[in-house]
Order: C-alpha cells, then structure tokens, then sequence
C-alpha cells in the first residue's frame, strides 16, 4: 500500500519511519523496514499500527544510510508479522517491498519451491524476493529487470541486497512510484507527501520504468528493452 526508501548520509530508520506515517492515510494493517547494516540486512515488521512497529524498533541508534519501508493492505495471506513486508530471500541477501498484486505468484511459486527455494509467508510478494536471489549474478540491476520479466500483475517494488550494498533498485507497472531528489540523497516513495519534509525535486516514474539508485545518482531505464530513459524533474508547488 504504502512504500518508502532512503539511500544518502542520514540515519535511514527514524526517515523511513516518518514516511511511512504520511502515507498512513491510506489505510494499512501491518508495516515493516529493513535497512542495510554492517553485518547483513535486518528487518523489523509487525502487525497493526505503526506505533507497534517504532515499539519493536525501540530507542537504539540505527547506523544504516539506506533502508526501505512499507505499510500493507493485505491481498493475498492474512495480516500478520511474517506476512508483513519487506520479504527476503532464503539467506536473507535480497529484500522486497511492493505494492500492487503478483497475478501469477502460485506458478512462480510452485517453480521456486522445485529449485530448492523455502516459502515463509502466504504472500503474492514473497516470489519476487526469490525470483531475485534466483536470478542474481553480481549485478542487482540486471537481476531485478530478469525477474520482472517472469512477473505479471501489477507493482511499486524496492529491492536491496545485502551483495550490492550499495544500490537500490526500483519499479513500477500500474501502481505509482516517485523519486525524490534531496542534497546528497535520495527517496522513493508511493506518494509525493512522504518525501515532502526533505526536497519538491521529484522524478514521477512511468510504467515500465525502472532506475538504479546509486552514489553515481540515479539511473532511469525502460525495463522491458534495457533502454536509458531521460527523465524530466517534476518541481512540487503544493504543501
Ligand atoms: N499483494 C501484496 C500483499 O498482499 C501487497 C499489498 C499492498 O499493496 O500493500 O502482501
């Protein structure tokens, strides 16, 4: 339902956290973060509101720079901690978020659990964290346009690897996703208002666009053909 991601200098957690509670007026039943430590990716998800979530995420200090965070409407397995997003991998290398619906998930599904792959949740989302890891080969760009190209559906994703710590890699196809432009760093967001209190520099991404976040900037291209993408910034004017 709700998706935010932060990749700069500031500490991820408490911006992603605060995206996501502008998005709250969407309606949610779970949220969830995970963000790229020293030692792995380490997510925190829980059920219900997002007071429960800062709740499990406690006072600590979190070092991470980059991180991604989603609120769920469920549409496919019930509202719970495992079924909320982000989903991973079986290793846990690769988290996910999305929004939208994975129409052929039950196939995917079925010919990942054949590979070897181990199903956590009941969720549609879940494929996509596998069918990254299946697909990975050094460069999380590449591995994320392969499995967009065995999905069908709709879907906002997000996905970081703990292989690449240092990209993020975003994609939208009829479910709406931006790019936010700050001094240093970057957002992506379902939803302009989660990005509002850092920067009115935006990028509105197209379906069958995808972009590569990295400390190069950002990097826009069609995801069916490979192609670069020009893209224009689109300046907020509204509060
Ligand atoms: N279909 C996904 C799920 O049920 C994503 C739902 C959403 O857009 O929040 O987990």
């Amino acid at each position: 339902c709700g998706i935010v991601g932060y990749f700069g200098e500031k500490s991820a957690v408490p911006i992603l956290v605060e995206g996501l509670r502008k998005l709250e007026y969407r309606g949610y039943d779970s949220s969830g973060i995970a963000v790229m430590e020293e030692g792995g990716i380490r997510i925190t998800k829980s059920v219900g509101k997002l007071v429960n979530l800062e709740e499990k995420l406690g006072n600590r200090t979190y070092n991470a720079r980059i991180g991604i965070g989603h609120t769920r409407w469920a549409t496919h397995g019930r509202p719970s901690d495992v079924n909320a997003h982000p989903h991973m991998d079986c290793h846990g290398d690769f988290a996910v978020v999305h929004n939208g619906i994975i129409e052929n998930y039950l196939e995917l599904r079925e010919w990942l659990t054949a590979e070897g792959h181990l199903f956590r949740s009941e969720t549609d989302t879940e494929v996509l964290a596998h069918l990254v890891e299946h697909f990975y080969k050094g460069d999380l760009q590449d591995a994320v346009k392969k499995m967009l190209a065995k999905v069908e559906g709709s879907y906002a994703v997000v996905v970081l690897s703990y292989k690449n710590p240092d990209v993020m890699v975003a994609a939208r196809k009829d479910s709406p996703l931006i790019v936010g432009i700050g001094d240093g760093e970057y957002f992506v967001a379902s939803d302009i208002p989660a990005v509002l209190k850092y920067t009115r520099k935006t990028y509105i991404m197209e379906d069958g666009e995808m972009v590569t976040v990295s400390a190069e900037g950002l990097k826009f291209s069609d995801f069916t053909t490979g192609e670069c993408v020009e893209k224009s910034v689109f300046e907020v004017t509204w509060d």
